[in-house]
């Protein structure tokens, strides 16, 4: 199986397959240093790329630094992540024919509440941003809490796994 790096038209750089990939087929790893969740916070406090990844309970994150940090998120992805005894591995969930663009649902959490994070992945299921349906819920709720407060707490959003079957409680 062979990843490339090019343009994208969903957003500026792109991860693309040299080989068809079957479905179920393991595409790659996200791998990258381990940080605490406050260190990611305060190294990437106003910083509006981000490649993090959240573990488990969110506590440790992973800052992507592999060719899969560059995949970019679609509302209707060919790959999903799931996360296994502390790693994240993508996996295809559609059969991808050579030279298309892989991608995931990113599923984003904790973001800045005034980032919307919208999304340009065009297709017909597009919910018209990347955060998670848990996180749009949470970010309604907290919208309307802060018209009562107004300090806002400032975090970087993260990269969750769709299913986290291989977590433990
Ligand atoms: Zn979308």
């Amino acid at each position: 199986m062979g990843l490339i790096i090019r343009s994208s038209a969903i957003h500026a750089a792109g991860c693309y397959t040299t080989t068809p990939i079957r479905k179920g087929e393991r595409v790659a790893e996200y791998t990258g240093h381990r940080l605490t969740k406050d260190e990611a916070d305060i190294a990437y406090e106003d910083s509006p790329i981000t490649y993090l990844f959240g573990l488990g309970d969110g506590s440790v994150v992973i800052d992507g630094h592999c060719a899969t940090m560059f995949i970019n998120h679609s509302c209707d992805a060919n790959c999903e992540t799931s996360e296994e005894d502390d790693r994240v591995w993508i996996t295809a969930i559609k059969n991808i024919a050579a030279g298309e663009e892989i991608t995931y649902d990113y599923c984003l959490y904790d973001g800045d509440e005034n980032d919307e994070a919208r999304c340009n992945c065009g297709t017909k299921k597009c919910r018209g941003t990347m955060y998670a349906k848990t996180e749009i819920r949470r970010r309604q709720a907290a919208a309307k809490k802060a018209q009562k407060k107004s300090a806002k707490k400032k975090s970087a959003k993260k990269k969750s796994a769709q299913n986290k079957t291989g977590s433990r409680a």
